[in-house]
């Protein structure tokens, strides 16, 4: 079924079934979130019986929920300032027990007369991916969350005992994974694959693909439910771009994949590594794009701390056959791969709004299909090695700098989300961007948790 493209209004019976189901599940209160600019989930509750009013009236907001601040301030800015009053209505059908008395739902950001909020992140991709299937294009996206452990100070896990990757890593911890995977899938944000990652206290979970706003949503309840299950071990998580100075960064990487009518454009074609025609302008549309709206999924302040050469990030401009070096890694069809060839995109950090950093990649790539923009020329070696290769841009400020002058991220995101992402990320560069990278670790360690 297409998307709708504005949230729709559930009949009484609707909502009185959703408040059955969720009360035979022990729900007894529901919180509804929605993820700022600066990528930090915020949140309403409300108990069971008002879910209704939550759903079709909405919980009020003032419009500077569009430009809080990771440090907690509020930027005005011409659109966003103390007058007025937003509306935050959860969408019941995407509504998930959490245990504890507890349910979830993604919210949607309106105004009191009803209609949508402009600078709403999830009414965007919603509007994005709707305009993908007006255009015959199907989308599939699939997230890898990758966060960092620490103690229940904040302080590192001991390095001599972690081994990347490691069995013994995996099984000392083989509790809370094992606690992790369940909660995540019972909550209904299933898991591919979960592994102890390269840095100390550092661990990957992949979600499972489906369509770009249910993984969107899926990822903040999957980052509600590690922060949850992680605290219960008396840790923490950090989805900090950078936990620590000097250690590794978690990065969020974006898989995606589109077809039409049912025939994937990236396997079966006459182009590179199979490749439709349709296919190698995708990938073209997202890798020329990438420079100029990098800050929408790669945009804190400490992100470009993270995004270096060497750290598997994604820090060049370019794509190549499982290219980890690449911004844009091509991962083909072959048996070792049941999703299908797909691209990941992995400049991406959890500092990223997931709506604005998912609504961009796809964004990129639907435009790129619509021009039938060029393929550059596959990069098959560490793109650092390669003098061609060009690199993302290297600070907050030139990120923000391109993202402002982009007539590409105003289309895709629009003025109000465009706008308020600037003055939100560049007040963290103007308050935050000198101080020494370790400092700016400890003190955002814990910004993007849920
Ligand atoms: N942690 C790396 C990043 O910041 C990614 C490592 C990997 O490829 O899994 O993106
Ligand atoms: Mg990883």
């Amino acid at each position: 079924m297409p998307l709708s493209e504005s949230l729709p209004v559930l009949s009484d019976a609707d909502v009185a079934q959703y408040r059955a189901e969720l009360g035979t599940a022990g729900v007894r209160v529901l919180v509804g979130s929605v993820v700022d600019m600066g990528g930090v989930a915020r949140a309403k509750s409300v108990p069971l019986r008002r879910i209704g009013e939550f759903h079709r009236s909405g919980m009020g907001a003032s419009p500077t929920w569009g430009s809080f601040c990771v440090d907690n301030t509020i930027v005005f800015t011409e659109r966003l300032g103390v007058v007025g009053d937003l509306r935050l209505r959860a969408d019941l059908a995407a509504a998930r027990a959490i245990g504890d008395g507890y349910a979830w739902a993604p919210a949607e950001v309106f105004g009191q007369d009803g209609e949508e909020w402009p600078g709403c992140a999830r009414g965007r991709l919603r509007r994005v991916q709707a305009a993908a299937e007006a255009a015959g294009l199907t989308a599939t996206v699939g997230h890898e969350l990758e966060f960092t452990l620490t103690d229940a100070a904040g302080e590192p896990l001991p390095e001599r005992r972690w081994q990347p990757y490691g069995l013994g890593t995996l099984l000392e911890h083989g509790g809370l994974a094992a606690e992790l995977t369940d909660a995540l899938e019972e909550a209904g944000a299933p898991v591919e694959q979960v592994h102890a990652e390269f840095g100390t206290g550092q661990f990957e979970v992949s979600l499972s693909p489906s369509a770009p706003l249910e993984s969107a949503d899926r990822v903040v309840l999957a980052r509600l439910v590690i922060g949850r299950v992680v605290r219960a071990h008396g840790l923490l998580a950090s989805f900090s771009p950078l936990p620590f100075g000097g250690g590794a960064g978690n990065g969020a990487h974006v898989h995606l994949s589109l077809e039409r009518a049912g025939v994937p454009l990236l396997s079966g074609g006459q182009g590179p590594h199979g490749l439709t025609r349709e296919g190698a302008a995708m990938l073209g549309g997202i890798v020329a794009g990438l420079p100029e709206t990098v800050a929408l999924l790669a945009g804190s302040v400490l992100s470009f701390a993270r995004l270096v050469p060497g750290s598997w990030a994604g820090a060049y401009a370019c794509w190549g056959l499982e290219n980890r070096e690449a911004a844009v890694r091509l991962v083909a069809a072959t048996r070792g791969n049941p999703h299908g060839a797909n691209v990941e995109v992995k400049c991406g950090d959890p500092a990223a709004n997931v709506y604005l950093a998912t609504a961009a990649v796809l964004g990129l790539a639907v435009r790129g299909v619509a021009r039938g923009a060029e393929l550059p020329p596959e990069v098959r070696v560490d793109p650092s090695t390669d003098p061609s290769a060009v690199r993302l841009p290297v600070d907050q400020g030139a990120a923000l700098d391109a993202l402002a002058a982009s007539a590409l991220a105003r289309d895709i995101v629009g003025d109000d989300i465009l706008d308020a992402t600037l003055a939100v990320r560049r007040h963290e560069q103007t308050t935050y961007g000198e101080l020494p990278v370790p400092a700016l670790a400890d003190r955002f360690r814990f910004a993007w948790t849920s």
